[in-house]
């Protein structure tokens, strides 16, 4: 018992008190921070493998990027990563950061859709579907529901069937072989619904965006309430990102 008792001691807090504010170590890629120093924004423009920068201004789309970090390697001066992990959105342009521009990115409370708050503050329920995923964003899922993040605590859940889901999780970027089972989960999900985006792949299509192994078609006939960007997404990015969809809470 002493020995239980002392490992216990050793071990300290398993979870996280607070993930609004908990800090992540400086080697994590968060928010970029671009700055208007002159380069040679041609070199930045081809080293880039998955064209998520553009010029005029210099910008990084980060449900593009896959936070590779070449850029800020390359180019320094021009870019870095700050620890910011509060990158989730509801409006696909404010994933996109430009040179001098500072402002956190974060859920539109006008954009989102009031049955929302009203119904899913206390509890959300969700479906996850890996859609031609490579597991990575899987685990950050399941890890967000660890010990650690414990997003259950906040009521949101993972359900084995969309029948008792409140949304669905999409992660990977929708292969052809995945267009009908996503289609087919989605369909039996209860009405009101939310899709969530999780991960370059599922946002942008990733490093396969403009495969013909991919069918996206699903995401051009419903709106998505909630993108997390992240290749693969960090536990407090999503959690964070859940929250300040249906609860307000700001980031
Ligand atoms: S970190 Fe993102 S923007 Fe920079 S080179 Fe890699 S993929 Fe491109």
């Amino acid at each position: 018992m002493y020995n239980n008792f002392k490992i216990l001691y050793h071990q300290g807090k398993q979870f996280i008190p607070d993930v609004t504010t908990a800090k992540v170590p400086g080697i994590f890629r968060g928010r970029p921070i671009i700055s208007k120093v002159e380069i040679d924004e041609n070199k930045l423009l081809a080293l880039c493998p998955v064209d998520a920068i553009s010029l005029k201004p210099v910008s990084i789309d980060l449900g593009k990027c896959t936070f590779c970090g070449e850029c800020a390697i390359r180019f320094p001066e021009k870019i870095q990563f700050s620890t910011d992990y509060k990158i989730s959105t509801n409006e696909r342009d404010n994933l996109i950061v430009s040179e001098g521009d500072d402002t956190p990115i974060g859920i539109n409370p006008a954009k989102v859709r009031t049955e929302i708050h009203k119904l899913f503050k206390q509890s959300l329920k969700l479906r996850q579907v890996s859609a031609g995923g490579d597991n990575s964003c899987e685990w950050e899922l399941n890890a967000a529901n660890n010990v650690q993040f414990d997003m259950g605590r906040f009521g949101i859940e993972f359900v084995a069937s969309p029948r008792h889901a409140d949304g669905i999780v999409i992660t990977g970027p929708i292969t052809e072989n995945m267009a009908e089972p996503l289609q087919i989960c989605y369909d039996a999900t209860p009405d009101p619904k939310i899709i969530v985006l999780v991960g370059t792949d599922a946002i942008s299509g990733g490093i396969f965006a403009g495969s013909e192994a991919l069918n996206r078609s699903f995401l051009d006939k419903y709106p998505v309430d909630l993108y997390i960007p992240g290749n693969p997404a960090h536990p407090l990015t999503i959690i964070n990102g859940l929250l300040d969809l249906t609860r307000k809470v700001k980031g």
